[in-house]
């Protein structure tokens, strides 16, 4: 039992700073409260506590390529089959896919990350390697799997569904990578399967404009239009919606996750955050590929906050785009699946301890700090 004494935490869903004391006890919060007082105390000296950070979207397998191929096309970087980023690890040993996915989990371990949504590539043996990867690492991959199955104009429908049955035995859920590579049928098949399992289903959508025009010249529908369609749980990129996209995603029960460092990357364009919480979208944030930048959230998150600034001429609020980092994903339909917690009595505590630089705790955070000045990142695998 611990208390992180002196400390001004973001507490709940909302990230309401309170000048309040935490006691953990076996990796709980058990008390939260400005006389709360047990066992060893840890004097924070004005330290901002923070929820740890999910990131929303990853590729980790692709963590052996860092920085091949830039200013190469989206699709000729990560389009499957013949994208550079498939071509690598379809080449890559299953040590060195290991060791690559490791060094990138330590990253963001170290930068206050302690739990991933991953897309995995390389079908079953691809979840098994990940979950091997990360066995005695403090962070959790939530990990969604695809198949090869899934590819082709005329899919063999039972092979794909045995496909996702097998995945969804050890995968938390099934992630094909667009609609350009899948046909309406597997897409179906694999919001069926995973909604009868509760798990994750998920999607890249608009991520290009020029995706998003042949889907609506030969479809009649924009991508967005098609996952909102589909059911997908959770709908990747937005980058480019049409319409009434943003719309119809609002009112649709999906999870949204934005990559504006790897759309950036790829040059297609900005995500509308601002127009998101406008219309209610309350989004995770993702760095996406390895390949294309760090996993670490911090430098996502300053560059989201002026990139949003710059683009739309219109401020950002920071503790909006701190909670796509940490608790937007509490209330989400799929959070049984992610199990991830708000700073609240009864949860188990997932925390960061950054240094005091200036008054505002969310600045604090995205405009001040780096990995160097974490002082605690504290969860259930971890103890001070
Ligand atoms: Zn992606």
């Amino acid at each position: 039992m611990f208390t992180i004494s002196n400390g001004i935490i973001l507490k709940g869903q909302d990230l309401v700073p309170v000048k309040e004391n935490i006691v953990i006890d076996d990796g709980k919060i058990i008390e939260i409260g400005k006389e709360a007082s047990e066992g060893k105390i840890i004097d924070v000296d004005g330290a901002v506590v923070c929820p740890s950070f999910i990131n929303g979207h990853m590729h980790i397998g692709d963590s052996i390529i860092k920085d091949e191929g830039y200013g190469l096309s989206l699709s000729e970087m990560v389009k499957p089959p013949h994208g550079v980023k498939h071509v690598a690890l379809s080449n890559a040993s299953d040590d060195d896919l290991i060791d690559a996915m490791r060094k990138s989990m330590k990253e963001m371990v170290e930068s206050g990350t302690t739990h991933f949504i991953d897309y995995r590539e390389g079908g079953l043996h691809g979840v098994k390697l990940l979950k091997k990867a990360s066995a005695d690492l403090p962070i959790k991959p939530i990990i969604l799997g695809r198949d090869d199955s899934f590819y082709g104009d005329d899919p063999d429908l039972t092979k794909v569904k045995t496909a996702i049955r097998k995945l969804l035995k050890i995968a938390d859920g099934i992630a094909p990578s667009g609609f350009g590579e899948i046909t309406p049928e597997v897409a179906k098949l694999i919001v069926e399967e995973c909604n009868k399992q509760g798990k994750i289903s998920s999607i890249h959508v608009a991520e290009s404009e020029s995706n998003q025009i042949e889907s609506l010249n030969e479809d009649r529908m924009s991508e967005i239009g098609k996952g909102v369609d589909a059911g997908f749980s959770q709908l990747v990129h937005l980058t480019n919606p049409k319409g009434n996209d943003l719309d119809s995603v609002a009112s649709s029960n999906q999870n949204v996750v934005v990559c504006p460092r790897a759309n950036a990357t790829l040059n297609v364009g900005v995500a509308p955050l601002n127009r998101m919480l406008d219309f209610g979208i309350r989004p995770l944030i993702g760095t996406d590929n390895v390949m294309l930048n760090s996993p670490n959230m911090l430098r996502e998150l300053e560059f989201t906050l002026k990139l949003m600034s710059v683009y739309y001429r219109k401020y950002i609020n920071p503790k909006e785009l701190l909670k796509m980092a940490t608790t937007n994903v509490c209330g989400l339909n799929i959070n049984n699946v992610i199990q991830k917690n708000s700073i609240d009595v009864g949860n188990s505590a997932e925390c960061i301890i950054f240094k005091s630089f200036s008054k505002n705790p969310y600045l604090n955070i995205i405009n001040r700090s780096e990995t160097k000045n974490i002082l605690y990142i504290i969860n259930k695998k971890f103890s001070i």
